[in-house]
């Protein structure tokens, strides 16, 4: 059964059992803090199973794209070694909120695997949950026990313990005993060797889970306790990759029509065959999985960066590049060439792929180059070390300098040094790891305290779009200890004005006042899940009582006009450059907006004019805002709006329009586009490959914009002598600089040859060497010149000079290279030494190296001690 058929009758079986099927989640979550990435398919519906939203259906199925390369779930180092871990797979599932249990989940399980897919029963293990005696205290799950037993042998039903049979999402979370169903894939001969039984659950390549139902009827708190769920819920997810293994009838998940395609796409390029040599397999199996895992993130929006969830893709991007540069001998970009195979094979199930294609090729291309060139730097980097290393053994503080600053790999530095017969001195290394991780875990250390809830109100309301003021109860509040910030609370509470950060919007400040006149200051807001958190340095006084709360109406004013700005500027750069310009990110500030846009090359000066005055022309056209709230995606979609990617199943939209610019957002903006006043581009310029970003400024940021050009302008116009035209001024000043410089190096050229005489003569000679240490008065170009003029006239000269510019010393040693092989002199070490002198440091090559320090009055005495070398 081909991999298609597979993924769609698990849906329409699922249909038949009235689900609603919906499409795939966003990968990446953006109001979430516990989680990065979508690990599982629950985690989209988390607020259905915590009772903090409603879904329309009780019953849902999809098929969830999740990655597990962070926190709780992180298959990331398994894969490629295993046949069976993806760090992107897709999780089939079917989800009951408060409506079916155990016992339907078990027989339509049970029904689609054996009656529908056809897979013989014999090879099929469950397990359930034997409970637990530790500080959770849970019972054995014999309601899943006794389900079972209707359907398969007793001898099939293993019990199991926490790890294996009790679900959690995450640290904290809805989750629940489980009833896992593994399959034996072995031949007949393994299977006389060793029963089935005793291999589940053992990470046997064969004999694997493929599908886990989570009873989901606890909440896991942050103190570690677990309470009772307001409802009882199913959770099931398979994995489909593995199912398809099953069902194609092969041992691994690579040999299914879902990898096959890459893997011959990975072969052709590399000209390697797949099933030959391990390392060779394992780095084939890494690229064919990374670059799921990047192309499905690009599309959902998440770029590779230096930061969060993109610093994670970028770093599994970087593991396929280096599996590929070092057992695939590939030097040069080559990954995003298996983008076209993957969006062929994957486009009509998830087309977010196939629209992307040419972006989604791009990023990775570039990320591919630049890391090619790190590693380039990083072999000439680590070659200068084992150049310099003495003994058999290679420093690990300047290994982790050049894994730190220069991000070059720790695997390839120790593959390299094994190649040269080196040992790297692993006990440095890892002291100087921990040293780091020690650093940042200080630099992130936090605390969250359990909430404590005053009034259980679980909706708490957004009034913002309509008012900057209301009275308010407090519902909930919580504290917070981080390095960072200190002491803080978060306050919640049952209606606000507050807009919590989010669409790229800052979330507003303001004030809470009370009946007394006591006030703290809200200093930033902003949305976890559904709870919009409001923080602040204090709790107040009496937060039985009801407060006054007031947002900050400049600060939002502003960055209101930033937004309506933002929305016109997407509409005048597709109009002005054409409808293939997407948005990929924005920040909308009170003081500035951000906008990253999909557009292949630099804007030129007309276009950027144009779609300047497309926006101001719609200024200056007095737009008034139309908003219509809680409207049904497709609904908003259908009126015009352009989608973005972001939305989940069950969300309702907010679509705003000024004029034809319709877009679905959140965040708030003016009442007419004249309140903006003006709107400035200030850069333009590239972020990615096929991304440019605008920075632009609106309103009271405008006019201080003119003011402070104009009197820069006026400035320069009287250091010009208030010439009537400044720009000839400027150019005229510019030419006479150019000509000046050009004597000032004859100058130079004409002293140094003087300077060249006068030092000859004054060569010493110290057992059997032309010897000279002298402060001259030649930069450092000069005095380079002139040792080098005067080494060629010997064999056996040994300088040093000192000279002081601009406040800072600089020491200059030349060694002929017959004394230097000679004598083992070494110029590098000399300037090393006596740079201590001039307190500085520097280096170069034994013959010739140069020292910069900043403390000239070291000079004379460093070179007095020139002599000693020679001595
Ligand atoms: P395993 O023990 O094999 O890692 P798991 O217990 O972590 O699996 P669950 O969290 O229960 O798995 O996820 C449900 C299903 O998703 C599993 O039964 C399996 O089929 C699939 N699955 C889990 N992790 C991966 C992965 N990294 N790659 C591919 N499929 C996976
Ligand atoms: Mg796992």
């Amino acid at each position: 059964m081909k991999s298609q058929d597979i993924r769609s009758k698990f849906l329409s079986f699922f249909k038949e059992k009235k689900h609603s099927i919906v499409p795939s989640a966003p990968m990446v979550l953006k109001d979430d803090p516990t989680l990065m990435f979508v690990n599982s398919g629950m985690a989209p519906f988390k607020e259905y199973f915590l009772g903090n939203a409603q879904s329309k259906n009780s019953r849902i199925s999809d098929s969830q794209k999740c990655l597990r390369v962070s926190g709780k779930h992180n298959d990331l180092e398994e894969v490629g070694y295993d046949t069976y871990h993806h760090t992107l797979f897709e999780m089939l599932g079917n989800w009951s909120f408060g409506d079916y249990f155990k016992k339907e989940a078990i027989a339509w399980a049970w029904e689609l695997l054996t009656e529908v897919y056809g897979i013989d029963k014999e090879i099929l293990y469950v397990t359930v949950f034997e409970g637990s005696d530790d500080t959770d205290n849970l019972p054995m799950d014999t309601e899943a026990y006794d389900i079972w037993k209707q359907y398969i042998a007793e001898d099939r039903i293993l019990k199991g313990d926490k790890k294996d049979n009790f679900w959690e999402m995450g640290e904290q979370g809805p989750c629940g005993p489980c009833s896992e169903i593994h399959v034996d894939i072995r031949s007949a001969e393994e299977k006389a060797k060793i029963p089935g039984k005793d291999l589940v659950n053992q990470d046997h390549p064969h004999v694997v889970e493929i599908w886990n139902l989570v009873f989901m009827q606890y909440n896991r708190k942050a103190n570690g306790s677990l309470e009772d769920l307001p409802d009882k819920h199913i959770d099931t997810g398979m994995g489909f990759e593995r199912l398809c293994m099953v069902l194609q009838g092969v041992q691994s998940n690579y040999d299914t029509d879902v990898f096959i395609p890459l893997i011959r796409e990975i072969e052709t390029i590399a000209k390697m065959k797949y099933g030959k040599v391990e390392d060779v397999d394992v780095a084939i199996r890494v690229i064919a999985d990374h670059v799921r895992a990047v192309a499905f993130s690009i599309a959902d929006g998440q770029l590779p960066s230096n930061t969060g969830a993109g610093y994670v893709i970028r770093r599994i991007l970087r593991r396929a590049i280096r599996y590929g540069f070092t057992f695939l001998d590939k030097k040069e970009a080559f990954i995003y060439r298996l983008v076209d195979v993957l969006s062929k094979k994957m486009g009509t199930a998830f087309p977010e792929l196939k629209a992307q294609k040419q972006l989604i090729e791009n990023v990775i291309k570039e990320e591919e180059q630049s890391f090619l060139r790190t590693l380039d730097q990083g072999l000439v980097l680590l070659n200068r070390i084992v150049e310099e290393t003495k003994g058999d053994t290679v420093s690990g503080e300047k290994v982790f300098e050049l894994y730190d600053t220069y991000g070059f790999p720790i695997d390839l530095t120790a593959l390299i040094l094994s190649e040269k017969e080196l040992k790297l001195d692993e006990k440095g290394f890892d002291a100087e790891l921990q040293k780091q991780k020690n650093r940042s875990r200080a630099a992130s250390e936090m605390s969250t305290d359990d909430w404590t809830i005053l009034f259980d109100d679980a909706e708490e309301e957004f009034i913002g779009y309509d008012t900057l003021e209301a009275n308010v109860k407090l519902t909930r509040y919580r504290k917070v200890v981080s390095k960072k910030d200190g002491e803080m609370y978060q306050l919640v509470f049952n209606i606000t004005p507050f807009y919590p950060e989010g669409g790229g919007q800052v979330g507003d400040k303001g004030y809470l006042e009370d009946a007394h006149g006591d006030v703290i200051y809200i200093l930033n807001t902003k949305k976890e899940n559904n709870v919009i958190i409001h923080f602040a340095k204090n709790l107040p006084k009496h937060i039985e009582e009801t407060f006054k709360v007031v947002v900050d109406s400049k600060q939002r004013y502003r960055t209101e006009c930033n937004h309506t700005a933002t929305h016109l500027l997407h509409q005048a750069l597709r109009e002005v450059l054409g409808t293939h310009v997407e948005q990929k990110g924005s920040a909308v500030h009170s003081k500035y907006l951000r906008f990253d846009f999909s557009h292949f090359s630099k804007l030129t000066v007309e276009e950027l004019r144009d779609v300047e005055n497309f926006v101001n022309a719609r200024i200056a056209g007095k737009l008034p805002l139309i908003e219509k709230r809680n409207i049904p995606k497709e609904e908003a979609i259908a009126d015009g709006a352009m989608s973005l990617f972001g939305e989940k199943y069950g969300d309702t939209v907010r679509a705003i329009r000024f004029g034809q610019s319709i877009e679905l957002c959140g965040g708030t903006h003016v009442k007419n586009t004249a309140d903006i006043w003006h709107f400035k581009i200030v850069s333009e310029g590239a972020v990615a490959s096929g991304i440019r970003r605008i920075e632009a400024i609106t309103n009271d940021a405008v006019k201080d914009f003119y003011f402070e050009n104009n009197r820069a302008y006026f400035e320069m116009k009287d250091l010009l002598n208030n010439t009537k035209e400044p720009v000839k001024a400027l150019q005229s000043l510019q030419e006479e600089n150019t000509s000046l410089k050009k004597q000032i190096e004859l100058l130079l050229k004409d002293k140094a040859k003087n300077i060249k005489g006068e030092l000859k003569s004054e060569l010493q000679d110290v057992n059997g060497i032309q010897f000279l240490a002298k402060k001259i008065d030649l930069d450092a170009g000069g005095i380079k010149d002139v040792a080098f003029e005067l080494g060629s006239q010997f064999d056996n000269l040994f300088l040093l000079f000192g000279a002081e510019q601009n406040g800072k010393a600089l020491l200059s040693c030349y060694i002929s290279k017959e004394l230097v092989a000679s004598k083992e002199l070494n110029a590098g070490q000399v300037v090393r030494e006596l740079g201590k002198y001039i307190q500085g440091g520097g280096g170069g090559q034994p013959f010739f190296a140069t020292a910069g320090g900043k403390n000239p009055n070291g000079i004379n005495d460093a070179l007095e001690k020139a002599k000693d070398y020679i001595e």
